[in-house]
């Protein structure tokens, strides 16, 4: 037996690694070591070696002995979060270190705030053979001290610093030519290539090695554009098997190019608007592109400061708020360690891994490319030969199935976090998505987590998703913030039937909030103010009364039926999607449906629901609406809405693809099943049908005769209203033959406003430029409504647009009759059509029509219409 001493880095408290408060150091995934909390804020090298891993923030130092053992000094828990901020490193990589000579020097204070903890893990990575034969006991200790002593075996040496390559075995040396190198794209690209053969390859790097078959395995290599990548393997069919491997980085390198820019892979995020987000940042390097490298802070380089302590954003849910930023760290879901059984554990874990690869499946076939590639590296993660063979190592060990996962995916993430390059290090984010996904599959995922929320938070992030939203404990929900996002993301969309203001759009600055710093929310005019006086939070305190107060006024008003000032009557109705949405329509003075959103009965599930299960619904949203009118919008499916039991073809562009009432028509059954589900809805006559993203006269005709077709059958005698949903500019520009053959239309403004200012609804910095208010829509509903009214045909809004206020006068001037908007707007919108006069407004509204810009209208409406929406 041979020996090798590691002395104590820093002065301090020696602790069991156990007691360091991360999994990831206390149940050893990274290897055995004890635990220092510093009182000292030099770290001395522990052993003499070279230096194998210096993180870009500088706050752990890997050292590998001549011996081939590593010894990772890592500086406080979490502390990767301060991305730099207070540590010095004062090594770099490649360098050699004898045993007490300066690695990092560090500010207490700094990292004491900052991070999760101060206790430093000192650990060394297993190897057979090699064991700590000796630590150092509990208690106070000397930097300098014996801190462990570790015996190898005499072969142990051999092993550890074995030449991975066999002789005589296929080898090549090829230079990365990737921008960013092996991240997660490429490297589940060359994985790819690696399963499919039936050799074992590997690959090598900065003096590690990979198994070619895990994208994980390769991130940690660390390999950078330029560096040399040493791809081989033995036996049979090494040769095939090396040239397959190294086709996959052409496969890479050819994506890469026809992304065309940095940012589609190299930065991509579970999530196509935060990758938007950051490939429009003027400083990509320094911003952070997921939400949970958004934790980080590491913005504060490079974003540009946050100008008067305001930021200004899209309304995407109206109100007023004051309350603290709060930042929202990712679901933990608490998991047993031991197991069940091997086997029952091992089967649990792969039930949960084929939900989750369903669900990644389903949404890699449809959507742009970025969002593709994305679920197609998290498939490579998913199915990772390393972290499944981890995950049931530890299941064999005794452990449960989330122990395991945890475990394994923890393993993964810590080798991530030693890397140097940043990029390589924010693709630990896609390792977390795809831990929490199977988590909670194990879990059950039908199960909403409760976030809990500290008193008056306003969640500060990047995106967020509807999941995430739902998720959070609504008591203590002030506001939402997010620097990307959309004001018609269905986020928003709930956002605002919870009746929670949001901002979006607030651009990369808003990451230079700080975790509790007081906030203003002003979501009536778009502004958030950061950090304000006392002064001025007790006014807005006071505005914010005051809007709760005016809220209430509306909402007793709201059961009244609504007129403008000068008697026309204007129907105000409510979008829903539930039978318990209904309920609070009806409760909020909602006078009927005007948009039944049924794709959500048909989303996120394996069959499509049957005729009887569409029918009690619709029949329960009918009962919950007593009698009002039900304005039932076929399945507005396909597009961005994907279906898994339904095989549409992959689409560049699925918002111009097989969506609304172009999927209908492909699939007749599922269109006839609805349609019997409708017509059977009691009373007879309640339900309107009205047909998504109509283009031509020809669409309609063709529901029709189905319709008309299944009263027959149903003998269904009274006949059945159906109207033309305007959310195409070619809808828009025949509405007059549109009129002929319908009974109603009802303006998508959401669609209308993106297909006629072709610009996508959902994307972040095209936000604010998504204006409803544009002369061109308002052009293109003036046709419609002068053609309704030339037909005789109602005209209703049901997208966002009836609920700004702004946008009301506009719609009522230029003739819209019916407004449907989200349950909670109902009570504000009544409100706001009272004070109203049609004269005023048709002069308003024309004029608007003439102007040169969005801006110029909002501006004549507020010159006009004083404070519209009672701001
Ligand atoms: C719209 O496009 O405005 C609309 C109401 O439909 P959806 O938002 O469901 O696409
Ligand atoms: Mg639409």
């Amino acid at each position: 037996m041979a020996s090798l001493t590691v002395l104590a880095p820093l002065d301090g408290w020696c602790m069991p690694l156990a007691q360091v408060p991360d999994p990831v150091f206390a149940e050893g995934m990274i290897g055995d070591g004890v635990a220092i909390d510093p009182v000292s804020a030099v770290v001395v090298a522990p052993c003499d070696g070279e230096i194998t891993t210096v993180p870009a923030g500088g706050h752990a130092v890997s050292i590998r002995t001549a011996e081939g053992v590593d010894v990772l000094v890592h500086v406080g828990i979490d502390s990767v979060k301060l991305a730099g901020q207070g540590f010095q490193p004062l090594v770099r990589v490649g360098q050699s270190i004898r045993a007490g000579e300066d690695l990092i020097r560090f500010d207490l204070d700094i990292v004491a705030r900052g991070a999760k903890s101060l206790v430093t893990p000192i650990v060394v990575t297993p190897v057979d053979g090699l064991r700590i034969a000796r630590r150092h006991e509990v208690g106070p200790i000397r930097a300098g001290d014996v801190l462990l002593e570790l015996e190898y075996a005499a072969n142990a040496r051999a092993q550890i610093a074995r030449d991975p390559v066999d002789d005589g075995a296929a080898r090549r040396t090829v230079t990365v030519p990737l921008r960013h190198g092996l991240h997660a794209r490429p490297a589940a690209l060359l994985a790819k290539r690696a399963r499919a053969v039936n050799t074992v390859v590997t690959l090598a790097a900065h003096g590690k090695t990979a198994d070619a078959r895990s994208v994980t395995a390769i991130m940690a290599l660390g390999v950078a554009n330029g560096d040399t990548l040493a791809v081989s393997a033995s036996g049979a069919n090494a040769a095939r098997a090396v040239d397959e491997v190294v086709a996959g980085l052409d496969d890479a390198l050819k994506l890469e190019r026809a992304a065309g820019d940095e940012s589609a892979p190299g930065s991509s995020s579970p999530n196509d608007a935060a990758r938007i987000a950051a490939a429009s940042s003027p400083a990509p390097a320094a911003r952070p592109c997921t939400r949970h490298a958004e934790a980080g802070r590491g913005s504060h380089i490079s974003d540009p400061p946050i100008a008067d302590g305001t930021l200004s954003g899209v309304v995407a849910a109206s109100g007023f708020a004051t309350g603290f930023a709060t930042r929202l760290d990712r679901v933990v879901v608490a998991v047993a360690e031991n197991g069940k059984g091997a086997a029952e554990e091992s089967a649990e874990l792969d039930r949960a891994l084929g939900i989750v690869r369903a669900r990644l499946t389903r949404i890699g076939g449809v959507g742009g490319t970025t969002r593709r590639e994305i679920a197609e590296a998290h498939l490579a993660f998913l199915d990772d030969p390393m972290l499944n063979e981890a995950a049931h190592e530890h299941i064999a060990a005794g452990k449960s199935a989330g122990f395991a996962w945890r475990a394994a995916i923890g393993a993964a993430i810590a080798a991530l976090d030693t890397l140097a390059d940043k990029r390589l290090r924010e693709r630990a984010d896609d390792l977390l998505d795809i831990q929490s996904h199977v988590l909670l599959a194990l879990h059950g995922e039908a199960q909403p987590m409760t976030r809990q929320l500290m008193n008056d938070s306003v969640i500060v992030a990047d995106e967020l998703l509807p999941s995430e939203l739902l998720s959070l404990d609504r008591k203590h929900l002030k506001g939402i913030c997010l620097s990307g996002g959309g004001p018609t993301s269905h986020v928003a969309i709930l956002a605002a039937a919870m009746e929670v203001p949001m901002l979006v759009g607030l651009g990369s600055a808003l990451r230079q909030v700080g975790q509790r710093e007081a906030l203003i929310v002003d979501a009536e005019r778009g502004v958030l103010h950061i950090a304000p006086s006392a002064e001025k939070i007790a006014d807005a305190q006071r505005h914010a009364e005051a809007w709760h107060a005016r809220r209430a006024a509306e909402r007793a008003a709201a059961q009244r039926e609504c007129r403008t000032r000068d008697g026309t009557r204007i129907e105000v109705f409510a979008n829903l999607g539930s039978v318990a949405e209904a309920e609070a329509a009806v409760a909020a003075g909602a006078e009927g449906c005007g948009l039944l959103r049924t794709e959500f009965l048909f989303i996120d599930r394996d069959s499509a629901p049957s005729e009887a299960e569409q029918r009690e619904v619709y029949q329960g949203i009918a009962a919950a609406l007593a009698g009002r009118p039900l304005v039932l919008r076929l399945m507005d499916v396909g597009g961005d809405k994907p279906l898994n039991y339904l095989p549409l073809p992959h689409e560049e562009n699925p918002a111009l693809g097989l969506r609304g009432v172009r999927t209908a028509l492909r699939y007749p059954d599922l269109l006839r099943t609805q349609l019997r589900a409708a017509l059977r809805v009691k009373p007879t006559g309640v339900v309107r049908l009205l047909l998504p993203m109509i283009t031509e006269v020809a669409e309609v005709r063709a529901i029709r005769s189905v319709v008309d077709e299944l009263r027959g059958e149903l003998s269904h005698s009274a006949p059945v209203e159906i109207g033309a949903m305007i959310e195409t500019p070619a809808a828009a520009l025949t509405a007059d033959r549109l009129a002929a053959v319908v009974d109603f239309f009802s303006i998508g403004s959401n669609d209308l406003t993106q297909y006629s200012l072709a610009m996508d609804r959902g994307h972040p910095e095209l936000a604010r430029r998504i204006d409803a208010l544009h002369p061109a829509v308002l052009k293109l509903i003036a046709l419609a409504t002068a053609a309704g009214e030339r037909n005789g045909k109602l005209v209703a809004v049901c997208g966002g647009m009836a609920a700004e206020p702004a946008a009301v006068p506009l719609l009522v001037g230029l003739g819209v009759r019916e407004l449907s908007v989200v349950p909670a707007a109902v009570p504000a919108l009544k409100r706001e059509v009272r004070e109203l006069t049609v004269s005023d407004c048709a002069a308003l509204a024309a004029r608007c029509l003439e102007v040169e810009s969005a801006a110029e209208v909002r501006a004549l409406v507020a010159q006009t219409i004083a404070s519209p929406g009672g701001a």
